[in-house]
């Protein structure tokens, strides 16, 4: 039986169009900025974004770490919801790379407001780290992907700009809250000092992500890049796939965001799964019910070729993405309605 996997929208495998398009890139040597479709790309993103300029990272933990460097000094203190991918899931490298302190905010599903944000900035006393960088993630991936709109995110914007504080948006799954919200890539250039872009979730390519921002940060960020090992070579054969995900996966993650609600709404019937989070993107968490263990719930769900992920010893999973189809939606809603525990 072929197992339907929503472990994770990173597991997706290269369309033979996007395998196409890196085989045919062209290519030279980026270190040397040499690289023409690595450059193509650099110059995509960041018009797409009205961002002056941009680097491709080979991963989102490096984009961000990137910027977090860029825009702290040692001592000072980002501040950022509790389950920020950049706190939780980067192994410390805020501490590690920039050895700044870390402001933990408790947001409504990961989302941050003004009101929040706003008694936490330090006063200007030398017992207190400065506050010089609030980071914002959309979508939100602990926070079952909500999106901020960016009628949310100006008034955040308005009061790093008056406390001269920077704003760094990780949008690993950016694409998603654009989709979901209508709003405007070309809108966002302009609330943030930072963004971060992954194209290896929700846009199918293999590898990458593009720090976007400044000419005179991104001058900083390719020098930081070097010294974290992150310079590639021949590295356009990787961004090709970018470009071509670019043009061609945007407009189809609306029926990943269906596929979702579809899944959420079968979770909701099951006498298993308790307190479905409402589903904004590609992502939805739940809860099991009382007396049940989520990692023997995914051991069941594998035993009827479903593959999720706990994300705690009673929240699951589920992500859909490119490699999941529309049949395999039913298949796996028939699936998840036929289990009983
Ligand atoms: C996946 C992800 C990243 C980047 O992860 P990498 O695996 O390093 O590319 C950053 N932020 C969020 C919210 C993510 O989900």
């Amino acid at each position: 039986m072929n197992k339907i996997d929503f472990r994770s929208d990173t597991v997706t495998k290269p369309t033979p169009g996007m395998l196409d398009a890196m085989m045919n890139a062209k290519v030279g040597d980026d270190v040397f900025g040499e690289d023409e479709t690595v450059n193509a790309l650099e110059e995509k993103l960041a018009a797409m974004f009205n961002m002056e300029a941009a680097l491709f990272c080979p991963s989102g933990t490096m984009s961000n770490q990137i910027a977090i460097k860029c825009f702290t000094q040692p001592m000072d203190e980002v501040i950022c919801d509790q389950t920020a991918h950049v706190y939780r899931y980067e192994g410390g490298g805020i501490a590690y790379n920039s050895m700044a302190s870390v402001r933990l905010l408790n947001g409504e599903r990961g989302i941050l407001t003004p009101e929040m944000i706003e008694p936490e900035i330090n006063a200007d006393n030398i017992h207190y780290p400065n506050s010089s960088l609030v980071v914002l993630e959309n979508t939100v991936n602990k926070g079952g992907g909500k999106c901020y709109t960016l009628g949310q995110i100006e008034p955040i914007h308005n009061l790093c700009a008056i406390k001269g504080i920077k704003l760094h948006l990780d949008g690993a799954r950016i694409f998603n809250a654009l989709v979901a919200t209508g709003d405007k890539a070309k809108d966002y250039g302009h609330y943030f000092d930072g963004i971060s872009v992954c194209l290896s979730k929700g846009l199918g390519a293999p590898v990458g992500s593009v720090l976007l921002s400044s000419k005179a940060t991104i001058k900083k960020a390719l020098k930081i890049r070097k010294v974290l090992g992150g310079g590639m070579r021949q590295a356009g054969f990787l961004a090709a796939a970018g470009i071509y995900a670019l043009d061609h996966h945007v407009n189809r993650l609306a029926d990943d965001h269906q596929h979702a609600k579809a899944l959420a709404e079968a979770l909701q019937q099951t006498s298993y799964a308790e307190s479905v989070m409402s589903v904004e993107t590609n992502i939805v968490l739940f809860d099991v019910a009382k007396g049940l263990k989520a990692d023997h719930m995914v051991r069941a769900l594998e035993s009827k070729g479903i593959l999720c992920n706990s994300t705690s010893d009673k929240t699951i999973r589920f992500v859909t993405h490119l490699d999941v189809s529309s049949a395999m939606i039913d298949q796996a809603i028939s699936n998840i309605k036929g289990l009983h525990v």
